[in-house]
């Protein structure tokens, strides 16, 4: 069983975090699952972790998963 903080899980789901979702905070502890419905479903842009702001999020493959295929570009979500 992974600790929570070590960035291997999504600290709003606690499903395996794969995929990430950030912005200029910089805070990549929330899937990208969970940061489009914050987004898209409660029409929330702020970050879930600090609160900031965020008008645009890049969704990218989180490090740890990035081993097995580091050719995954970070993608623009939204703007
Ligand atoms: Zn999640
Ligand atoms: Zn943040």
């Amino acid at each position: 069983m992974a600790a929570i903080s070590d960035g291997t899980i999504c600290c709003v789901c606690a499903e395996p975090l794969e995929w990430t979702a950030f912005g200029v905070c910089n805070h990549k502890d929330t899937c990208s699952k969970c940061v489009a419905r914050w987004r898209f479903v409660l029409k929330d842009n702020t970050c879930m972790v600090c609160k900031t702001e965020l008008s645009s999020v890049y969704i990218t493959r989180c490090k740890c998963f990035a081993n097995t295929n580091m050719s995954d570009p970070p993608r623009l979500i939204i703007a």
